[in-house]
């Protein structure tokens, strides 16, 4: 290996450890750090995140690069030069007031909304808003975007894709969608969740959320679990990956399919590849890919007949006097309920991704002008009313209800439906796989596919970008087919109906 490349993973290895100090004093400020040790935490993390962006484009991290992008590179080594590039230059084409603006507004723009959300009057955030979308559009003509201005926000989160190709694909879902929640729910039938919200105690759920942990093969000698109020994945390296989650005494299913859920991105990075560790390739490749492997676990795995076939025993056992009268029919029943709601993160699997669909469609509409801020409100409760048959009463329980704009996350929305998307394509694959994977799940046995994952997603690190990942393998480029035919063959069964 060149001495050049050597130099340059050195300096790479010194970004890791920034982001690594970083990790850990993010995760510490969302589980332990007590309350006045907020505002010297800020301080700290802006310090470091500050030494990171100057080494990032360091005049010799720059020159090392342009050099290595002259080498005729393979392997690890383009994929770390392709990365640090892309990272580099979208740095160097945004000036600094531009940035401290941005972060400035987004910190008192997210103050406004907390406030608007309260008293659920729009009116208090959209001076905020309007001028988050303005600098949004000022960085995504600074770093350039070829095809859709959009492209150049969504390119943060879910590297490499376009909104010309996600947008067919979305608009192929929701076409399956809209008509399958309203034969569901012209039904009328409701089970009965009256099982889920019982008094369940905590150190019992516990004791079930670190079973499934165990049985999926997530590895407390590489991660945690601790308590966090809005639960969320994180770590330092594939080494120390802290997963968090809460309980709820009288409703189930929060902490125990969050726990999957997080257990799913854990996953994910501890099965990252330990011979690129601390450089790009060995990280993971997009938010929607991450959000794929949770999803599978969680609704995929853990909202199957086949896992209730073998944990439902297992839940009676520790929860006998709320649970001996249910069978697994109305169990599988009552983790499934389809129901048009309001506040996406409380809904089920079929009607969640009308949700996220809306938004995306209202950001491309607003970054490329078609809506104005002032009349996004009006805008969101007509599309809640076409796409799920229902109409927000007030701001609060609508366009107000998500922190992401606030905080400047525009292009963040769809990769929670390229996840879902992604997580279908691959669990069909998985089936051509692993034949005895329904009988496994049955069984508890989660290894078989665990390995699975690891080898054809994990330890592929950002060595393919997500649609390469997806092509290599399941064969087949990003379709929302797979979805589509999930959900009717679960839900169609769950109620009687035929496609
Ligand atoms: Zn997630």
């Amino acid at each position: 290996m060149s001495r050049t490349y050597e130099t340059f993973v050195e300096r790479l290895h010194e970004l890791a450890d920034l982001s690594h100090a970083q990790g850990l004093m993010s995760w510490d400020q969302e589980t332990y750090m007590p309350p006045r040790g907020a505002a010297m935490r800020a301080r700290a993390m802006g310090t470091l995140a500050g030494l990171y962006h100057e080494r990032l484009i360091a005049p010799e991290l720059v020159s090392l690069v342009a050099d290595l992008k002259n080498a005729e590179l393979t392997g690890d080594a383009a994929v770390n030069v392709r990365e640090i590039d892309r990272q580099q230059s979208r740095s160097l084409k945004l000036p600094k007031e531009l940035v401290v603006e941005l972060s400035q507004t987004e910190s008192l723009g997210h103050e406004a909304w907390i406030e608007a959300r309260k008293k659920s009057d729009f009116a208090l955030f959209q001076p905020w808003l309007e001028k988050i979308v303005a600098l949004k559009k000022e960085v995504a003509e600074r770093v350039g975007y070829e095809g859709a201005m959009y492209n150049a926000l969504l390119d943060e989160y879910e590297p490499y894709a376009r909104a010309e190709e996600i947008a067919p694909v979305f608009a192929q879902l929701k076409e399956q969608l809209v008509p399958l929640v309203e034969q569901i729910t012209a039904t009328g039938q409701y089970p009965v969740r009256g099982v889920l919200d019982q008094e369940y105690p905590i150190e019992q759920q516990e004791l079930l959320g670190q079973q499934v942990l165990a049985d999926m093969g997530f590895d407390m000698e590489a991660g945690r679990l601790d308590l966090a109020v809005h639960p969320f994945c994180a770590g330092t390296s594939r080494d120390d990956v802290r997963l968090t989650t809460r309980y709820s005494a009288d409703w189930l299913p929060g902490s125990l399919f969050g726990t999957i859920h997080e257990a799913g991105h854990g996953l994910y990075e501890q099965g990252l590849p330990a011979d690129a560790i601390g450089t790009p390739a060995g990280e993971s490749i997009s938010l929607g890919i991450h959000e794929s492997q949770s999803r599978l676990w969680e609704n995929m795995v853990g909202r199957s007949k086949a896992f209730w076939t073998h944990y439902l025993p297992k839940l009676r056992a520790l929860f006998p006097q709320q649970l001996s009268a249910v069978d697994l029919d109305a169990f599988y029943a009552a983790v499934n309920q389809v129901e048009p709601s309001l506040i996406r993160v409380e809904a089920d699997e079929v009607t969640y991704n009308l949700h996220i669909l809306l938004r995306f469609e209202l950001e491309c509409d607003l970054i490329e002008g078609r809506v104005a801020v002032a009349e996004l409100p009006a805008a969101w409760n007509e599309r809640m009313e076409q796409y799920l048959g229902i109409r927000p009463p007030n701001d609060a329980l609508g366009v107000l209800q998500d922190t992401h704009w606030s905080c400047g996350l525009l292009g963040y929305f769809p990769t929670y439906t390229l996840g879902n998307l992604y997580a279908a394509q691959f669990f069909h694959q998985a089936h051509q796989d692993l034949p005895d994977l329904e009988a496994q799940i049955a069984q508890g046995e989660l290894r078989p596919l665990k390995t699975w994952l690891n080898e054809k997603i994990h330890a592929r690190g950002s060595r393919a970008t997500a649609s390469e990942l997806v092509e290599e393998v399941t064969g087949a480029k990003l379709s929302a087919d797979y979805f589509i035919s999930y959900l009717w063959e679960k839900f169609g069964s769950l109620y009687g109906l035929s496609r």
